[in-house]
């Protein structure tokens, strides 16, 4: 049995995360470690290592996500100013949990091209 990643541990309540917004499909809390005013990260709560395991079956759920993602923006008025949307996949996208997430950034001007 794999070991469970610290976002299927945050999804099955076994540490605790600052949640701003939850449903059937999915979780959204705080990063632990913020890179901008507004740092949100959006997770499926199916276990989905990376980008690189997206099925078609998964088509909806990501649409979902993404929805998600609109719906935090205008609840934390990242809307009018404009914010960003982050996928790191892999080692070189620098991906460190391997839990399929959306970071969603903002409240801050942001560089380009990223590092
Ligand atoms: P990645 O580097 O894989 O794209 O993003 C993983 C993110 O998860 C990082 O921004 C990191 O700060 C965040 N993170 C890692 N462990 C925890 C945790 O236990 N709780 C929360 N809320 N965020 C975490």
């Amino acid at each position: 049995m794999p070991e469970k990643t610290i976002f299927k541990r945050i999804i099955d309540g076994e540490i605790s995360a600052d949640v701003v917004y939850d449903d059937e499909l999915c979780l959204a809390f705080r990063d632990i470690n913020p890179q901008a005013p507004t740092h949100i990260l959006v997770i499926p709560k199916k276990e989905i290592a990376s980008v690189n395991e997206l099925t078609a079956h998964d088509q909806a759920l990501v649409g979902h996500l993404y929805l998600v993602i609109v719906r935090l923006a205008d609840t934390y008025d990242l809307a009018a100013t404009g914010y960003r949307v982050v996928v790191n996949t892999g080692t070189h996208g620098g991906q460190t949990v391997d839990h399929l997430h959306f970071h969603l950034l903002g409240g801050r001007a942001m560089q380009w091209p990223p590092g």
